[in-house]
């Protein structure tokens, strides 16, 4: 299989080195298109062996999926440029945040085979989270192509379309929180006494460490806080902290607010 991607950024280099490390492409199958004024994104994706150009129809006609790796806001001059030369033999994969598939199917030529996808920075690491939604004229086993590439960089998942802009809310935005709760938490470290880079340290793997937990055992979260809290122990204590400081809430504002965001930009 040939994959290009249209935009030749972090994220399509994160999605490039995910499928080259999984053995599933090699880089030589991979090509990479951006304009000549971002020659420093095209210089990476060579550092990474794929092949590169500043033409985007080049893109379409030397691969089986081609990504829409752009900006939101070049989507329409892209799928423009490249309606031209595709096929019903071509997928073609969005991740640009809140363009709908319908928006995306009015700009190319009928029943082209589209999905949209929704990914996150940690597939830099291989430790993503996507969800994926299907378009209209997409055939069987499409939604497992896809699976299978987006799976080399993490989880991946298939969802109606309606539920891409509350995963954006949630997994798209979530890193950002993340980093902000592993910096609090150094702070606090740091704060009692720790030295700064012990802290982040710790922080980090406890964040590592949790989500693993609930992942791995399948045990609900609520109940995996119950165990680690004895009864007058120091970790309660710092739970009515959070609590008091309205955790839980501000954590579903903060999903339920990016996800509107996302509403809007669509
Ligand atoms: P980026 O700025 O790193 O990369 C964008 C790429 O598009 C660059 O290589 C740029 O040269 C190229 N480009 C610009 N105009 C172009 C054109 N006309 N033709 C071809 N290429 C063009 O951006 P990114 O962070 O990789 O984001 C790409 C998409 O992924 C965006 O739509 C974004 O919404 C989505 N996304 C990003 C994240 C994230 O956390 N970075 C998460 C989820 C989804």
């Amino acid at each position: 299989m040939k994959i290009g991607f249209i935009g030749a950024g972090k994220m399509a280099q994160a999605l490039a080195r995910g499928l080259i490390n999984s053995g599933r492409i090699t880089a030589d199958n991979i090509i990479a298109s951006s304009p000549k004024r971002d020659e420093v994104f095209l210089d990476q994706c060579k550092a990474l062996g794929l092949n590169t150009t500043h033409d985007n129809a080049e893109v379409v006609q030397k691969s089986d999926v081609v990504f829409l790796a752009v900006k939101p806001v070049h989507v329409s001059k892209v799928a423009s440029e490249i309606a031209p030369a595709l096929s019903k033999e071509h997928l073609v994969v969005s991740i640009a945040l809140g363009i709908t598939i319908r928006n995306i199917e009015s700009l190319l030529p009928t029943k082209s085979r589209v999905v949209r996808v929704m990914p996150n920075t940690p597939s830099v690491v291989r430790a993503g989270a996507s969800a994926f939604a299907m378009g209209s004229a997409c055939r069987d086993g499409d939604a497992e192509t896809v699976e299978k590439l987006l799976s080399t960089v993490g989880f991946a998942v298939e969802v109606p379309e309606i539920h891409i802009d509350p995963v954006t809310g949630l997994s798209g935005s979530g890193p950002s929180y993340m980093f902000a709760v592993i910096e609090g938490l150094a702070d606090g470290g740091v704060k009692v006494g720790l030295p700064r880079d012990l802290a982040l340290k710790l922080a980090a793997y406890t964040l590592l460490g949790a989500a693993k937990m609930v992942l791995e055992t399948g045990i609900h979260p609520a109940q995996l806080k119950d165990d680690v809290q004895s009864p007058a122990g120091s970790s309660v204590y710092g739970m009515h902290k959070l609590e008091s400081g309205g955790l839980k809430g501000v954590l579903m504002d903060a999903v339920e607010a990016a996800t509107n965001r996302s509403r809007a930009t669509g």
